[in-house]
């Protein structure tokens, strides 16, 4: 439930509410919007309590949650929220949900040196602001490039620091969430392990943004729920990422549903981004389809792009080259003042 504090409630009378929360079994959250001051109370109460809280002097009104989903919900926090990755506004982090619309963009797994370095340099050149690369890889079979680990971090963070990117990169364990956070500003938990509860809910309780991946087979509410998990640990930092679902469809790899993005954009406040590339599987496709994303609402985009498709150890079939990427950049200018908004093309500078 959602308890609305009075214009004037006191810090007291707050802590008096939250104490409340606390012994009838609730967690509390503290929401403050632009107008208003709420409380969000969620957890498996023992008594539902809206009487004893409306009693309160500075509660003004308690209001139930309608969805399954609450903390990340528009009924929660009707205002959209913004996620910083990198860093706040004085420390040159780029925003992701604000009124800019941000292209991040890399190759599916980080490879070697030269390849990401030469990767973060045209990505940067091209208009992309944040670098992805995958070092630990979700691969469908065992007998193909699962990534360098550790050490594809390193050269990840090298290059994403040398370009003056942040970077973005996939985690699959629990355990490796430390070793991953050391080394990105955004954790990326892919299509997989959109389920995967205790790696949601590890990552709830680091202090990095989360790329939260739609599930292959998931449903909207799903993919809002395990969004949830993270939130209710603690780390409201969380950016969605639409990718394409199963369906009977196969000229595809996946098929993208772009009705998610204003669906999920109006039953939550969260950020909002599209992977064209996982999505549709074959590089001519991306770029029609991440400009029907920005079309659609999206506030950025996820794009694999290889100096070298052809040589590609994962994904080359469906990553853009350095030419195609920058055109889907040029092109995406108009798609973006169409929907009254601004592509991030912020110079930051190189550490
Ligand atoms: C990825 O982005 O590297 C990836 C594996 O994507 P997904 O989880 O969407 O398949
Ligand atoms: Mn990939």
């Amino acid at each position: 439930m959602i308890i609305v504090m009075k214009l004037d409630a006191s810090d007291s009378q707050l802590m008096e509410v939250c104490q409340q929360l606390e012994n009838m079994g609730y967690q509390h959250h503290l929401i403050r919007g632009v107008e208003r001051l709420v409380i969000g109370a969620v957890g498996e109460a023992k008594l539902n309590g809206k009487e004893i809280l409306e009693t309160m002097p500075a509660v003004e009104k308690v209001l139930p949650v309608r969805h399954p989903f609450k903390l990340v919900s528009r009924e929660f926090k009707p205002e959209d929220s913004v996620v910083w990755v990198g860093g706040n506004k004085e420390m040159g982090g780029i925003p992701v949900g604000g009124e800019e619309i941000v292209v991040m963009a890399g190759p599916c797994a980080v490879e070697n040196r030269e390849q990401i370095q030469s990767a973060a340099q045209l990505i940067k050149a091209s208009g992309g602001r944040i670098l992805r690369g995958g070092a630990f890889k979700p691969r469908t079979s065992p007998y193909t490039f699962q990534g360098l680990a550790e050490k594809g971090l390193q050269l990840l963070a090298e290059a994403g620091q040398k370009a003056g990117l942040p970077v973005v990169s996939e985690v699959i364990n629990p355990e490796d969430v430390d070793v991953v956070a050391q080394y990105t500003d955004l954790l990326q938990i892919g299509a997989r392990n959109m389920q995967n509860f205790a790696l949601l809910r590890r990552v709830g309780r680091i202090s990095k943004p989360v790329l939260l991946k739609r599930g292959l087979a998931s449903t909207i509410e799903e993919w809002l729920m395990a969004a949830e998990y993270i939130v209710a640990e603690g780390n409201s930092q969380v950016i969605l990422c639409e990718r394409g679902i199963r369906t009977f469809e196969t000229y595809t790899r996946n098929t993208l549903d772009l009705s998610a993005v204003p669906v999920v954009k109006h039953l939550s406040h969260l950020p909002v981004i599209v992977d064209p590339s996982h999505a549709t599987g074959k590089w001519r496709w991306v770029q029609p389809m991440a400009l029907a994303a920005i079309a659609s609402g999206a506030d950025g985009l996820l794009v694999e792009v290889h100096p070298d498709p052809a040589k590609a150890l994962s994904d080359g079939p469906q990553s853009l080259n350095p030419a195609k990427f920058d055109r889907l950049i040029e092109t995406l200018i108009p798609v973006v003042k169409a929907v009254g908004r601004e592509l991030n093309l912020s110079q930051q500078q190189p550490a």
